[in-house]
């Protein structure tokens, strides 16, 4: 990169402004005159910024072949064969003042190495005199080469942009000090992209951290497998899970949901034994009937012989989550902390009482997942609620319901209206047939009646 000012008056013009112009677009920003110096940018492209900050001047780009300036850097230039870079002679009973294991990387170390190396001396070359052609087209010139135009040198160290490039005998040491802490491979990257580089230098890092013994006792699980979902069932009452909550108000609760509907059953247990437990589901059972598929933990008394065999007589395959693994039991999980979160709320009444209402509350009101109540897909109809009151079809259905049962009340009473001497049976509360054969006499008020039964005898009855 060549900086080249040429004015064609007076180079006192320098004193009050002039225009600078350049066959190198990216210094139209480094040097804008309106712009502050770039941090990022190698030392020696500071100090430019920094001289022309002293100057009036206007910088604009212009292609080479019109940039009269340009006609310096196509002088000829002695030809330098790279392959004739002066090697170091070998150095033979010289204390090598570098090997200390504990000191840091220092630039006078990576001045030295670097002009050792054949590749970093080569490189360096190429930089101070603009002339890449005698570079080898090999591997190792490669990632020096894609990256040509923010290369520098400074005190005989090769920098790319503010990083230094580390020659391969301080590389090691490098990682070790990035790692000092046992950062991971990413702040690690993050802390090097400031200070130093080298080909391959990302993939030395996740190398080291990959082979730290220390982060590997700390690193966390692997992720685990992914979860197997439970599938949907087809039908109500297919698949329930079950687990226990508590204790919990001093008591145990067994948790029933049902997977496909999302109805929650739940029985206020004193122990939670297999037998109380097997008692509970009985009577969960008489309401919604066997179920298919019934899913558990690895709790004692969903694994003993006398659970089991309640499984086995019933005809329900029983399946038990994996050890360690409580997501795979899951809806239950969540169907516990409704029950605990709505004890925790509703606490006027007894426990019982208690929990009634925060079921009929839940299986009454639409489920998150299925957007239906569960007392819907359960029973296939909507739970009447007090708030159900409030819906005028149902008032009215109410209203007209009991409108139509006074109305058949009085047509069965206007039947009870007799001519004397009409013959009726009336019905014997005591001793002998049911019903006794008589014949209508008068009519008392609007609903009792009187009958001359055949023995003589007259009965007063309420029609
Ligand atoms: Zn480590």
């Amino acid at each position: 990169m060549r900086l080249c000012v040429w004015d064609n008056q007076d180079a006192s013009v320098f004193a009050w402004s002039f225009e600078l112009e350049t066959d190198h677009k990216p210094l139209t920003f480094l040097f804008s005159e309106n712009k502050g110096i770039n941090t990022n940018a190698s030392s020696c492209v500071q100090r430019w910024a920094l001289m022309l900050s002293s100057y009036n001047y206007t910088i604009r780009y212009r292609p080479g072949t019109g940039n009269c300036g340009d006609a310096l850097s196509r002088l000829p230039v002695p030809f330098t064969d790279c392959n004739n870079t002066p090697q170091p002679a070998d150095l033979v009973l010289v204390i090598y003042v570098f090997e200390s294991n504990n000191s840091p990387v220092t630039a006078a170390q990576v001045r030295f190495w670097s002009n050792r190396d054949p590749v970093l001396s080569a490189v360096k070359h190429c930089v101070m005199t603009g002339d890449w052609s005698c570079i080898l087209d090999s591997e190792e010139y490669k990632p020096y080469l894609c990256c040509r135009d923010e290369l520098s040198v400074q005190s005989e160290c090769l920098l790319w942009g503010r990083r230094v490039i580390m020659p391969k005998q301080g590389r090691e040491k490098l990682v070790s000090e990035l790692h000092s802490t046992h950062p991971g491979s990413v702040t690690m990257k993050a802390i090097a992209r400031s200070h130093v580089w080298w080909p391959g230098i990302d993939s030395e890092l996740e190398s080291c951290v990959h082979r730290c013994d220390t982060c590997m006792q700390l690193s966390k699980s692997p992720a685990e497998s992914p979860l197997s979902l439970w599938s949907w069932p087809f039908k109500p009452w297919s698949r329930i899970h079950v687990d226990f909550a508590g204790l919990f108000f001093g008591k145990m609760f067994l948790v029933v949901i049902d997977a496909f509907s999302k109805c929650i059953e739940c029985s206020i247990m004193s122990t939670s034994t297999s037998a109380a437990t097997i008692e509970n589901l009985r009577v969960m059972f008489t309401t919604h009937g066997l179920d298919d598929v019934l899913v558990s933990d690895n709790g004692s008394c969903f694994t003993c012989q006398e659970f089991q065999e309640f499984m086995r007589l019933n005809g329900i395959k029983h399946v038990r989550s994996a050890p360690f693994k409580l997501a795979s039991n899951g809806q239950v999980d969540r169907a516990v902390q409704i029950i605990k979160q709505g004890l925790r709320r509703v606490t006027q009444g007894a426990l019982q009482t208690c929990l009634s209402r925060v079921l009929l509350g839940y299986r009454s009101r639409p489920h998150t997942v299925t957007g239906v109540s569960p007392a819907k897909l359960l029973m296939k109809r909507e739970l009447k609620t007090r708030l159900s009151l409030v819906h005028p079809d149902i008032s009215e259905a109410v209203d007209n319901k009991r409108q139509g049962q006074k109305y058949d009340h009085d047509c069965m009473v206007a039947l009870h209206d007799f001519a004397v001497n009409d013959p009726v049976y009336v019905l014997n509360h005591g001793l002998g047939v049911k019903w006794l054969p008589g014949v209508f006499t008068s009519k008392e008020g609007t609903r009792v009646f009187c009958v001359k039964l055949k023995d003589g005898h007259t009965l007063r009855k309420r029609g």
